[in-house]
């Protein structure tokens, strides 16, 4: 069978499931070839071998059984890059380049040259290697509750080199020991931080049980407790003692708790500069927090 004639047979299968069946077949057959999906464009009549149609069916079989495409190819681009991806991690979402450009453009207009910077809940790490990918003063900490999404996050720091500034910590939200600490630290600024990012578990946990995603992407990333702000809650509450004066703080929300946790971050930092920044769809999506005293 040559490319062409399997891109037609997967449209076909793909058409029950995808939304966009002949771009996923592109992405399939390309992965099943290891090459990039213009190959495909420019070398329609070649034979698969053997081996490749085996591993093109296989990719197949899993997306139509409905298992979402970036796990099945176990790559996924964001921020420019491309990320290893599991079922053990969160895919990333474009959303969420939203907070990665917020952060970079916060230490440039500083000029901030070394930046002390925490991702709570890193899960494939994609905030986390952007940042340090894009910022050669970054120096990170990432942090997750779950073995396994730090395994692949590890991966994808080595993946884009920037594993010497990024370290990794198994914890629930903010740690209170690093081990092996990668970068000289001044004992002041240790747990201290000049960013605190956060893509939390923010769906309210009936709307969840709704969800196409709910039992496909982990629950622990998604799930953010009866009115979602669980985990943000938590995240509030524990950064006030961590945050460096003149620091920013950028969590991802859900759309509608744009006021709510607004309200929260009022509490918690009154003296600050608090803002919903919208996403390109024009729904709110980044509540930001700016300590502006010394
Ligand atoms: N943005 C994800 C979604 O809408 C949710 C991710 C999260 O809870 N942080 O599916």
């Amino acid at each position: 069978m040559n490319l062409l004639s399997f891109i037609k047979q997967a449209e076909s299968t793909l058409s029950q499931v995808a939304e966009s069946p002949a771009l996923e077949a592109r992405v399939l057959l390309a992965r099943a070839i290891d090459r990039p999906a213009s190959f495909i464009l420019a070398h329609p009549n070649l034979e698969l071998s053997p081996e490749q149609l085996h591993a093109a069916k296989t990719l197949l079989q899993k997306r139509a059984a409905r298992m979402p495409l970036p796990y099945v190819v176990g790559r996924w681009e964001f921020f420019g890059l491309e990320f290893i991806v599991s079922p053990d991690v969160l895919i990333p979402r474009p959303e969420t380049e939203l907070l990665v450009e917020l952060a970079i453009a916060f230490v440039r207009k500083n000029a901030l040259e070394t930046v002390n910077i925490i991702d709570v809940g890193t899960g494939s790490g994609c905030i986390a290697v952007s940042i340090a990918a894009n910022l050669p003063g970054a120096r990170i900490t990432a942090t997750d509750i779950s073995p396994a999404a730090l395994r692949i996050a590890r991966q994808n720091a080595q993946k884009h080199g920037v594993d010497g500034r990024i370290e990794f910590v198994e914890c629930d939200l903010f740690p209170d020991k690093v081990e092996g600490r990668k970068w000289q630290i001044s004992p002041l600024s240790t747990f201290h931080y000049d960013l605190i990012l956060s893509n939390p578990p923010y769906i309210p946990t009936a709307t969840m049980k709704t969800l196409e995603i709910y039992g496909k992407e982990p629950t622990l990333a998604l799930d953010g407790g009866a009115d979602g702000l669980v985990t943000t809650r938590g995240l509030l509450e524990q950064a006030t003692g961590r945050l460096n004066p003149r620091g920013k703080m950028l969590i991802e929300i859900e759309s509608s708790l744009g006021l709510a946790a607004k309200a929260l971050a009022q509490q918690h930092f009154p003296s600050s500069q608090i803002e919903i920044v919208k996403d390109l769809a024009g729904l709110d999506r980044i509540l930001s927090i700016e300590r502006l005293l010394p």
